[in-house]
């Protein structure tokens, strides 16, 4: 061993929202090294920000990092209407201050953090630690040695990937988004837009609270081989599409660009010391890749868990982690990906259908499926109430032939 390599309990790759949020839980003593190959936590953006009130509020994360949204609307080809939202409040997160702050959580601890430093290769070492190859530009550490190892390097599946664990995803949500001044354009208004423009994926356009608007397409490959970028640059030339959609787009634009799993949910999260966790771990809501909330809270609980697996040795705190996780998500993205995959291949009727019926179902049943959920009794009530709205809609029809209306 050489002054290159760094030895430690847990090795975490990768900086985003789950890597530096399972970071910020481990207790202070327990020896932390988490390598992120990008140069600055936060940076480059690679996805929009989308959450909830009800989330930034329980999760503790400061107001001045998100953005409230106050009128949502959906696009389709010949169909447009305002989304109901109940009580629920979409919000837009500034992901590189938010980040960076979950970073912060963990600077007090015994955590060397590692920028511009890629994690290349793992091996288990006779001894049952793994050794570790990682590249830095300044090539100050060339390894780390790790009792654990906690997969957070996103879509990538670095870790899975090089012991053999797990495949990487074959399918995969593709995303590219222009970000403009925000000019003319509402503040605080959300839109989505579907049909002919985006096949097998959707739009988005929301503003930021930076003065910006973003505006972004992305799609399921290989559901379909076009490009989110050129599909984005064709919506970006369409004046009269913008002009439907209400929006004004001046200036030149910065661009964002990310990628994440679309694939089915595997409950399988701990291989030994290894373990994954966000989108590594498929967390991502299947309906819409909504990750950053559910990589922050269960990102904590792995956090948690591990830090009483490495203070005792046991096996049990990881075995409740992918126990508590399979709870939270597995049967509601059962569901998700039943809808992900037939929205995938929806026509431009189908959507129009969509969009007009999003106007009038209850707030309850439109957020719960953005939102990823599907809980038995809420479904239920939602079926129910579709029904009755059925049965009272033939009844009207009857009195009115009956002359009784
Ligand atoms: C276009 C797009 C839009 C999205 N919009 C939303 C949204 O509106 N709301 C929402 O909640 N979620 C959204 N998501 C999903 C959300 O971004 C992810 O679920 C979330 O970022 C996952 O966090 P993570 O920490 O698991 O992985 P990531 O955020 O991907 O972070 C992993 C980090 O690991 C680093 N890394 C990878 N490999 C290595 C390696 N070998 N060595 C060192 N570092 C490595 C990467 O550079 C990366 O920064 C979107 C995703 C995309 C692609």
């Amino acid at each position: 061993m050489d002054d290159k390599t760094l030895t430690c309990d847990v090795l975490i790759v990768g900086g985003g929202p789950a890597g530096l949020s399972v970071a910020s839980t481990l207790p202070d003593d327990v020896r932390t090294v988490l390598v992120h190959q990008d140069h600055e936590i936060g940076l480059p953006v690679r996805t929009s920000g989308g959450c909830w009130m009800q989330d930034v509020e329980r999760l503790g994360i400061p107001a001045d990092m998100y953005i409230r949204i106050n009128t949502s609307e959906a696009f389709a080809d010949d169909a447009h209407t305002r989304i109901p939202m109940g009580d629920a409040v979409p919000v837009i997160l500034d992901t590189p201050k938010l980040y960076k702050w979950l970073a912060q959580q963990s600077d007090q601890k015994d955590r060397t953090l590692l920028l511009g430093t890629k994690f290349l290769s793992t091996r288990q070492r006779d001894d049952g630690l793994y050794e570790s190859t990682i590249r830095a530009r300044d090539t100050a550490y060339d390894c780390v040695v790790s009792k654990y190892i906690v997969d957070g390097s996103g879509w990538h599946f670095a870790v899975l990937d090089s012991l053999g664990l797990a495949p990487k995803p074959e399918r995969l949500a593709v995303g590219t988004e222009y970000e403009y001044p925000l000019g003319e354009n509402a503040p605080d208004r959300g839109i989505i837009f579907v049909g002919e423009k985006v096949p097998a994926g959707y739009g988005w356009v929301f503003s930021t609270g930076r003065d910006t608007l973003r505006i972004g397409v992305g799609v399921i490959q290989p559901d379909t081989d076009e490009s989110p970028r050129d599909l984005l640059d064709a919506v970006i030339k369409d004046k009269p599409y913008l002009e439907r959609l209400g929006l004004k787009l001046d200036g030149e634009p910065v661009v964002h660009s990310g990628i994440l799993p679309s694939v089915a949910y595997d409950d399988r999260l701990v291989f030994g010391n290894v373990v994954r966790v966000g989108d590594a771990a498929n967390f991502a809501t299947p309906t819409v890749g909504e990750g950053i909330r559910i990589c922050i809270e269960l990102g904590r609980l792995l956090g948690e868990q591990l830090g009483k697996a490495v203070k005792t040795g046991q096996r049990g705190p990881l075995e409740t982690y992918e126990r508590l996780c399979r709870g939270k998500l597995k049967r509601d993205y059962k569901w998700g990906f039943l809808v992900n995959t037939r929205a995938a291949k929806y026509t431009r009727d189908k959507w129009n259908a969509s969009v007009r019926r999003m106007g009038r179902v209850e707030p309850e049943a439109i957020v719960a499926t953005l939102r990823g959920e599907f809980p038995i009794v809420k479904i239920a009530r939602m079926a129910w109430a579709m029904v009755r709205r059925r049965i009272y809609a033939r009844v009207q029809r009857l009195k009115s032939r009956l002359g009784l209306a």
